[in-house]
């Protein structure tokens, strides 16, 4: 048996997908003018996915965040990326 085979690595999470995509949905109202297809929205979120650290957890355990602070100043880093994201990709489209 493989060794990925062997391991459920499908149970590994990276908690800043869920944050990203809630963050893009929040920011986008206010952007009118942008495009919301599939394209568009998948850009915006793989750009903003490279540039803010991942937080990977195993999905069977809870999410942890001991230190607040912590956590409010990665809200504060997702929230820059996606009006950078959204900044670039409506200025930038990936179609005509
Ligand atoms: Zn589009």
């Amino acid at each position: 048996m493989a060794f990925k085979d062997r391991y459920d690595f499908d149970s590994l999470v990276n908690e800043a997908e869920e944050l990203v995509v809630a963050e893009i949905e929040k920011q986008i109202s206010g952007y009118p003018e942008l495009c919301t297809c599939s394209e568009c929205i998948l850009d915006i979120a793989a750009y903003v996915l490279n540039r803010v650290r991942p937080r990977y957890r195993v999905s069977l355990l809870d999410a942890i965040y001991v230190d607040t602070e912590e956590r409010d100043a990665y809200l504060r880093e997702i929230d820059q990326a996606v009006h950078d994201g959204i900044l670039k990709v409506s200025t930038n489209p990936p179609h005509d």
